[in-house]
């Protein structure tokens, strides 16, 4: 078994490609930091860990999860004051899809998760698709309550805004909050920030946009004073797959109609109402627009837009429909959600193609059977090809070839285009999750890299736990 080696010492992060950009190079992710921007100098040591994971959302909250429940001292980083990711952060609902014709899927720890959100009556779910619509508050209430019973220190409020690193070691992080600038050192890191956040400061290389597309952001709020109870309502507000297509079609088709006699109507996708546990509320999924989450400026400016929409088609709605004549914006998600952004260049690179084939790999970890659901940049169009068979993820696909201690989990993993299009929804995430927290906690206890961990154990113990790889 190789140990992690320590060689060279560079410093990344923030900072640094602040750095360069003031030099007038390219921004990058391998350059010293220039002194006056050196805040590592000055971060205080908030800890010293085993295992320390960045972001809480479903990727991020299963895998700290795992790796403490398997002995690893684990700490959680998330820059919001509670958990859940885009669930929670950005009224992302349903949770999909934990299961096929009415089989898990997704086993373990998530399922584990949705079962104890159902119990404290935050969860309903949808079978046989297993579809989990759920309340946002409950959710946030139960990943915290999970999170602390493993024993995992949180840090809230917490954003990670570089690492330190010797070679492709990453030693630290550092997290910025009300405490100032701190430092968290670990022998495991993992990237659980939708954006490969830590990934992309450490100088991993990402996946090329070849397409030169990237699916499209969508502000999504909850709306209160609908008529839940009206047919169309019943009809719209539940995804089993049983009863037609996900979308709500009469206000789908009013929307086109409009557009085309000429109105000022926004791009939307859907749209999609989901249910949110309350009578007469629902988590509504229709505003659409191109967004770079990982350009703050391009974020801002999308974000302002959408956040127009959201009032102008609830406007629409109240005008057009008779279930919506009360309807109002209850409460708009903390941020706009984001479906795709930056992917590691991984040992593998899940295609498209053997995921829809359903290869499986001797390293498979994880699995997901949501369809291929790629949203367009521009207009109302999606291209949706469902699966026939659950498709699988290897474990190679969370790890780079030469980064020892980075494993990353959730959205950001090695996928191309299209497999990310199915991979990116929350069960697909906290499967790797689950699979990431398990690794970090073996490559601490046998003192290895994460490369070198014994795969066969890793998919036995994950087997053990629920995991559905057969
Ligand atoms: C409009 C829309 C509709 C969708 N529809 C569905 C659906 O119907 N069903 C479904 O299951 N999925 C759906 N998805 C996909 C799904 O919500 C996301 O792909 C999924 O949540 C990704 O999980 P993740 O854990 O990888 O990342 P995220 O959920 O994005 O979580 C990342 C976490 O990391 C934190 N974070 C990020 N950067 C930092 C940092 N630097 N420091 C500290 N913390 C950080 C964030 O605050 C967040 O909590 C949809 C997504 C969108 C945008």
């Amino acid at each position: 078994m190789e140990k992690i080696s320590r060689r060279t010492f560079i410093k990344d992060g923030l900072a640094g490609m602040a750095a360069i950009a003031v030099a007038g190079s390219v921004p990058g992710c391998t350059s010293i930091i220039k002194k006056e921007n050196d805040f590592s100098a000055n971060a205080k040591s908030a800890g010293k860990y085993d295992v320390v994971v960045i972001g809480g959302g479903p990727a991020g909250f299963i895998a700290a999860i795992a790796a403490a429940r398997e002995g690893a001292k684990t700490a959680l980083v998330e820059k919001y004051g509670f958990l859940g990711g885009m669930a929670t952060a950005g009224f992302v609902a349903p949770l999909s899809v934990f299961a096929f014709k009415g089989d898990l899927v997704i086993g373990g720890i998530p399922w584990e998760f949705v079962q104890r959100l159902e119990k404290m009556g935050g969860a309903f779910i949808e079978w046989p698709k297993a579809n989990v619509d759920f309340d946002v508050e409950l959710y946030k209430l139960c990943t915290q309550r999970m999170v602390l019973e493993a024993g995992v220190d949180i840090f809230m409020h917490s954003s990670m805004i570089g690492c330190e690193k010797d070679a492709n070691t990453i030693e630290k992080v550092f997290i910025h909050n009300k405490n100032g600038i701190e430092s968290l050192e670990a022998k495991v890191f993992i990237d659980a920030t939708g954006d490969g956040d830590l990934a992309y400061m450490s100088g991993v290389p990402m996946q090329p946009n070849t397409d030169n597309e990237i699916q499209p952001s969508s502000f999504c709020f909850i709306m209160s004073g609908i008529d839940t109870e009206s047919k169309m309502m019943k009809r719209c507000l539940y995804h089993n797959g049983l009863t037609g297509p996900s979308q709500c079609m009469p206000i789908r088709k009013r929307l086109l109609e409009m557009q085309q006699a000429g109105e000022d109507i926004p791009d939307f996708g859907g749209p999609w109402f989901n249910n949110a546990l309350r009578p007469g509320s629902a988590f509504v999924n229709i505003t659409r627009h191109a967004a770079d989450s990982c350009d703050n400026r391009n974020f801002t400016a999308a974000e302002c837009q959408l956040r127009e929409d959201i009032f102008k088609f609830t406007e629409i709605l109240r005008r057009e429909f008779k279930e919506f004549k009360n309807c109002y914006v209850s409460s708009s998600a903390p941020q706009a959600g984001i479906r795709e952004s930056r992917r590691i260049l991984g040992v593998h690179t899940v295609t498209g193609e053997e995921y829809m084939q359903a290869l499986k790999y001797e390293d498979s970890i994880s699995r997901g059977i949501h369809p291929i659901d790629m949203h367009a940049n521009k207009g109302a169009s999606q291209i949706r090809i469902d699966l026939t068979k659950p498709a699988y993820v290897p474990y190679r696909a969370l790890i780079t070839g030469d980064f020892p201690n980075l494993i990353v989990a959730g959205r950001c993993i090695s996928t191309d285009r299209q497999a990310l299009a199915s991979l990116r929804v929350q069960a697909s995430c906290m499967g790797t999750g689950q699979a990431a927290g398990i690794a970090s906690a073996m490559s601490v206890k046998n003192q290895c890299a994460v490369q070198n961990i014994d795969t066969k154990n890793l998919v036995s113990r994950l087997k053990e736990l629920g995991a559905v790889l057969d």
